[in-house]
C-alpha cells in the first residue's frame, strides 16, 4: 500500500497548507514536501483544544476508552504504509516499525482498559465528622482530574510509540486531555498518517475536532510557541538533553508556569559484578555487544557504559571487541545525528586517559560500533564522560576494587536504568550498590539489557535530571497518565453536582 503525504497540517479537523514549506529527509524513496508551522497555526490548535477540553476532559470514560481503541484499529487499518513510509523516513528496518506500531496500538489499548478500570482517579472519601469536637469534620472527596491542553513533542528514534500517538498522546487523551502534537521533521509523513488515523477516529466517535492537532515543523519557533501558548497546561518531551533543556526553561519562565515532562538522554550504566564475570564473562560481552549496537544505538536506554574489575577487564574486553567486530555498519535516523555521533566518539577519544580499543569510520549517516577503555581515576575526574554519545558506542571503566565501583556509581547523574550483573556471591557488593543506583535510576535491572521497555503498570521510565526533567514522573506504562491529572478535593458539595467519577 502506497500513501503519498500532502504535507498539510491537521489543525482541529481542517487540513490546512501553508505558504512556507521545507522537505523531508528519508533515509531512502523519496523527499515529500511539507508545510512549515507558524506560530498563527499554534494560537489555532491551541483555542481549538481549550474548547474541546470542556466536552472531552468531562465526557465519559467509556467514550474515551472507545476513542482510543478506535485509534488503534485506525492505525493498523493503515498498517502496511505506515510501515512503508516510516522505513523511508527513519531508516529503522521493516521489523521494528511493525513492532512498534504494536506496541503503539497495544498501548492504547491498555489505557482504555486502565481508564475503564478507574483506580488512576485515585477516589478518596474523609466523610464528614459533624459531632467532632472541639470543630466538626466537613465531608471531603478528592479525584484526579485532567489539566487541561497538553502539547505533545516526540523523538526520532521512536517514530511510532514516542510520537504522533505515541505513549505522551495515548496518556493525555486517557486522562481527557486535547492534545497538540509538534510533528517531528524527522519522520513528517509517519506523523501525517497517524495523524489521519487519529483524525478518522475523532469522526468515528463524534468528538470535538480540537480534541488532536498535528502542527508540522520545520522551524524551531513553533516549538518555542507552543510551550509558551497560555492554553497549553503540561509539556510531554522525548527527545536530547539540548531540546528539553531549552524547551524546560520556557517553560519555567512563562507568567505562569507549566510542568514539561522531558524524557531525555541517559548512559544507562552496568555494574558487572566479580562472581558473574569469572562465571559467563563472554555472555555478559555478547549480550552488551549486541545491546548496545540494536538499531543503531539509537535508544534511549542503551547501556554505553560498562563497569568491570580492574582484574577481569581484559578478558571482558576481549568479547567484546569480537561480537562488535560482527556488527555491519546502519544507517542512521538523520544526517544530523549522525553527524553528531561521529563528534561525540571523538570527544570520548580525546579525554585524558581514555584508550581507544575500536575506533572505526563510519559512511555518511551511518553508525559502526566503537569501543573505549578508562581507568575509575580518569572517569572520576571527568564527568564530561559520562554524557551521552547516541549511538553504538560503548565506554568499559575498569574499577580498581569495590570501593572504586561505588564511587563510580555514585558519580553518575540521573539515569533511565541501572543494571547489575551479578551471581549470588556477589549478593555482598549488591547490596551496598543497590541503594546508590535506585537513588540513581527509574529502573533498576539484574542479568538483563535494559533496552526494550516493557509497556505495563509497574514500569518507571524516567529518572532524576538529567534522564528526565521530572523525577516523579514515568512516561512509559499505566503510571504515566498521573502527569496529565491533578488532584481536587471537594468538601460539602451536594451528591447531585458531584462529577460523575465519584
Ligand atoms: P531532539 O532533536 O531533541 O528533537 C525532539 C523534538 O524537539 C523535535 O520535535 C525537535 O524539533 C524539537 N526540538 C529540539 N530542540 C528544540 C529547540 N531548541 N526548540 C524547539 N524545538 C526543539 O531529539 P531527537 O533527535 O528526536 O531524539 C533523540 C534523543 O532522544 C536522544 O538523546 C535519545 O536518548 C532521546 N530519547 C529519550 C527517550 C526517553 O524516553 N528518555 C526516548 C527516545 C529518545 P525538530 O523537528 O525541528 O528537530
Amino acid at each position: 500500500m502506497t500513501f503519498v503525504p500532502h504535507g498539510k497540517h491537521l489543525i482541529a479537523g481542517e487540513w490546512i497548507a501553508g505558504p512556507d514549506t521545507f522537505a523531508s529527509d528519508p533515509a531512502h524513496g523519496p523527499a515529500h514536501t511539507f508545510a512549515v508551522g507558524t506560530r498563527a497555526l499554534v494560537d489555532q490548535a491551541a483555542q481549538a483544544a481549550e474548547v474541546a477540553f470542556w466536552s472531552f476532559g468531562w465526557a465519559d470514560r467509556a467514550l474515551r476508552a472507545a476513542f482510543l481503541r478506535r485509534i488503534a484499529d485506525e492505525i493498523e487499518a493503515r498498517a502496511a504504509a505506515i510501515t512503508l513510509i516510516g522505513c523511508q523516513e527513519t531508516g529503522l528496518p521493516e521489523a521494528r516499525l511493525n513492532g512498534e506500531r504494536g506496541r503503539t496500538t497495544g498501548q492504547l489499548r491498555l489505557f482504555a482498559a486502565h481508564i475503564e478500570a478507574g483506580d488512576y482517579l485515585d477516589r478518596r472519601h474523609d466523610a464528614a465528622l459533624p459531632d467532632r469536637q472541639p470543630l466538626p469534620r466537613p465531608d471531603i472527596r478528592m479525584i484526579q482530574r485532567p489539566i487541561g491542553p497538553v502539547a505533545v513533542f516526540g523523538a526520532s528514534n521512536f517514530p511510532l510509540a514516542f510520537s504522533t500517538a505515541g505513549g505522551d498522546t495515548a496518556a493525555a487523551l486517557a486522562a481527557g486531555c486535547p492534545v497538540v502534537v509538534k510533528g517531528h521533521s524527522a519522520h513528517p509523513g509517519t506523523g501525517e498518517i497517524v495523524a489521519e488515523a487519529i483524525h478518522a477516529a475523532i469522526l468515528a466517535c463524534n468528538l470535538h475536532p480540537g480534541v488532536f492537532s498535528l502542527i508540522q515543523g520545520g522551524n524551531r519557533s513553533v516549538g518555542e510557541a507552543l510551550v509558551t501558548h497560555p492554553l497549553i497546561k503540561a509539556v510531554g518531551f522525548t527527545g536530547s538533553l539540548a531540546g528539553g533543556r531549552a524547551l524546560f526553561d520556557l517553560c519555567a519562565a512563562r507568567p505562569e508556569p507549566i510542568p514539561f515532562f522531558g524524557e531525555l538522554g541517559a548512559v544507562n550504566p552496568m555494574f558487572l559484578l566479580p562472581a558473574a564475570m569469572a562465571a559467563r564473562g563472554d555472555a555478559v560481552a555478547q549480550g552488551w555487544s549486541a545491546s548496545l549496537t540494536m538499531g543503531a544505538g539509537q535508544f534511549c536506554t542503551n547501556p554505553g557504559i560498562a563497569v568491570v574489575m580492574e582484574d577481569q577487564a581484559a578478558a571482558f574486553v576481549a568479547a567484546t571487541l569480537a561480537a562488535l567486530r560482527q556488527v555491519a555498519p546502519q544507517v542512521m535516523l538523520t544526517e544530523g545525528i549522525a553527524r553528531a555521533y561521529v563528534q561525540g566518539r571523538d570527544r570520548i577519544a580525546a579525554a585524558p586517559g581514555v584508550q581507544s580499543l575500536l575506533s572505526q569510520d563510519c559512511g555518511p549517516r551511518q553508525a559502526t560500533p566503537q569501543l573505549f577503555q578508562v581507568r575509575g581515576q580518569d572517569w572520576l575526574a571527568d564527568h564530561a564522560l559520562a554524557e551521552e554519545v547516541f549511538g553504538p558506542l560503548g565506554l568499559i571503566v575498569t574499577a580498581r576494587d569495590a570501593e572504586e565501583m561505588l564511587a563510580i556509581a555514585r558519580s553518575f547523574p540521573g539515569q533511565l536504568t541501572a543494571t547489575l550483573h551479578l551471581n549470588d556471591e556477589d549478593a555482598d557488593l549488591a547490596r551496598r550498590l543497590l541503594p546508590v543506583l535506585e537513588h540513581k535510576a527509574g529502573r533498576v535491572l539484574a542479568n538483563g539489557f535494559p533496552t526494550g521497555v516493557e509497556v505495563c503498570d509497574a514500569m518507571v521510565h524516567g529518572g532524576p535530571y538529567p534522564a528526565s526533567t521530572n523525577f516523579g514522573a514515568t512516561s512509559v506504562g499505566t503510571l504515566s497518565i498521573r502527569r496529565f491529572l491533578r488532584p481536587v478535593s471537594y468538601q460539602n458539595l451536594p451528591e447531585a453536582i458531584l462529577p460523575k467519577d465519584l
